[in-house]
């Protein structure tokens, strides 16, 4: 096995780093060990993945497991159903971040703002409450639709996804009651991972990532409420990226450094800034299970010039024929809970008590998707889309056909596909009962509308 150099710049530069132990992080690093993680959908499956897989428990995370090996997850027809999502252990660490500042079954309304490609939004939406929004923005437009695919096989109608600059949510103002920054970083928490990023680490590069998490922040905390809570986290060792910008978040916006409680045996190294004694959390591969991680929590002061501005806006979207909604209804679980609107001739449906967060979101922002696509409606009958066959809001007594693997993947591959039924119509393809995607079933043949864009390319 080739042996990992880490650069000599990069381990001097860790020298200070609290609970930085050069031997066994070097050897950590040469062992050539990979772990894999993944975190369970509970809205979709839990059953099926104990016995598809050989795995243990993330101690940190309800819902998160790691695997004794790695599969191909490509061929896994459960990975395209959502049921799960293939996520690095020590990032996973956010739920206990959330659980422990955040009065998660209230409503409330959740920003991840540097999201793509959604590993913490897809852990944030299986916390809150039903009644609760996250709004899941990425700036950099080629990599919002990979975000958008994974929230939409996530299945959640709560979510939207955004594609905006952080100065932007300045027209948010005292918005979110809860702001998550897993900011961009020198990213040298991944190395192990992703031996090509360590060509890229430079000092110079730790110095401009740095001012780029302080501008991000300073664009951004306007839109948090007096109160809310605000979650940074970086996959860097670097301090400057770290403990410094707790330092300078608690100067500059006098917000209020939260601890967290981790047990002893998780590995966990608890830190304080140098200046302000900001607490944060460390995570060192020769210490967890997991990557190179640093999470800190806060909370913006609350001042007593009255109570955070109340939002209300008119929506903009073009509402549904009451014969509309009949058609839309009977696909949906619980219909009476959410409302539909029209764009451009796509049905999108949403949680009822969104409807006021939906407008004033459309008011403000580059809005790529939000709830839950339904189709297109054609001489009063759906045309279903894949959104709704793949979210958690589906109706499922929905016709459907079972299927094995073999039909799975080839489903996956948008290949012809034979299937033994007397059924005719649209009607659900489903593997191990999680939907994969619509088919049609016509007199002599089976069209396949799984996504072109997502289809499975290798052999
Ligand atoms: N939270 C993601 C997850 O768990 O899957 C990973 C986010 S990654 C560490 C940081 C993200 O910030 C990237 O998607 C990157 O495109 C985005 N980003 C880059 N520059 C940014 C900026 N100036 N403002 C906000 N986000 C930025």
């Amino acid at each position: 096995m080739k042996q990992l150099q880490l650069p000599s710049a990069f381990i001097q530069s860790l020298q200070a780093a609290p609970g930085f132990e050069q031997e066994a992080f070097e050897n950590v690093h040469q062992s050539g060990e990979q772990i894999t993680s993944i975190r369970v959908n509970n809205c979709k499956a839990f059953d099926i993945l104990h016995s598809t897989f050989n795995i243990s428990e993330v101690p940190w995370n309800l819902n998160g497991y790691y695997l004794a090996e790695r599969p191909s997850f490509t061929l896994d027809p459960l990975f395209h159903a959502g049921a799960y999502y293939v996520q690095e252990a020590s990032s996973m660490f956010l739920e206990q971040a959330l659980k422990q500042t955040v009065d998660l079954s209230r409503p409330i309304k959740v920003l991840d703002l540097c999201a793509a490609p959604g590993g913490k939004s897809t852990l944030i939406q299986s916390l809150i409450s039903g009644e609760s929004l996250l709004v899941s923005n990425e700036v950099i437009k080629t990599r919002v639709n990979v975000l958008a695919e994974n929230i939409a096989k996530w299945g959640a109608a709560n979510v939207i996804v955004t594609n905006n600059d952080p100065k932007d949510f300045q027209r948010l103002p005292d918005y979110f009651d809860v702001i998550v920054i897993d900011a961009p970083c020198s990213g040298s928490g991944l190395f192990r991972k992703d031996t090509n990023a360590i060509n890229e680490w430079s000092e110079q590069n730790v110095l401009l990532c740095s001012q780029r998490q302080e501008r991000i922040l300073a664009d951004i905390l306007p839109s948090l409420k007096r109160g809310g809570i605000l979650i940074y986290s970086t996959c860097s060792y670097s301090e400057e990226e770290d403990e410094e910008i707790a330092d300078w978040l608690t100067e500059q916006f006098e917000v209020e450094s939260l601890r967290l409680e981790i047990k002893d045996d998780w590995g966990i190294v608890e830190t304080k800034s140098p200046a302000s004694n900001a607490c944060g959390y460390r995570f060192y591969p020769d210490k967890v299970k997991g990557e190179g991680f640093f999470i800190a929590a806060f909370k913006k002061p609350t001042t007593n010039d009255g109570e955070s501005k109340e939002w209300y806006s008119r929506s903009r979207s073009e509402k549904l024929s009451a014969k509309e909604v009949e058609v839309v209804q009977s696909y949906l679980k619980d219909p009476d809970n959410f409302f539909f609107i029209k764009q451009k001739d796509e049905v999108i449906a949403m949680p009822l008590h969104l409807e006021n967060d939906l407008a004033n979101i459309q008011s403000a922002l580059y809005i790529k998707k939000a709830g839950v696509k339904l189709g297109t409606i054609i001489r009063n009958e759906l045309i279903p889309h894949h959104e709704l066959a793949i979210s958690s809001i589906i109706n499922r007594e929905t016709p459907s056909v079972e299927v094995e693997l073999d039909i799975a993947l080839q489903y996956l591959r948008k290949q012809e596909i034979h299937l033994e039924t007397e059924r005719k119509g649209w009607s659900l393809l489903t593997y191990k009962q999680l939907p994969l995607g619509w088919v049609k079933l016509l007199p002599n043949r089976v069209n396949n509308y799984y996504p072109k864009d997502w289809r499975i390319l290798n052999k």
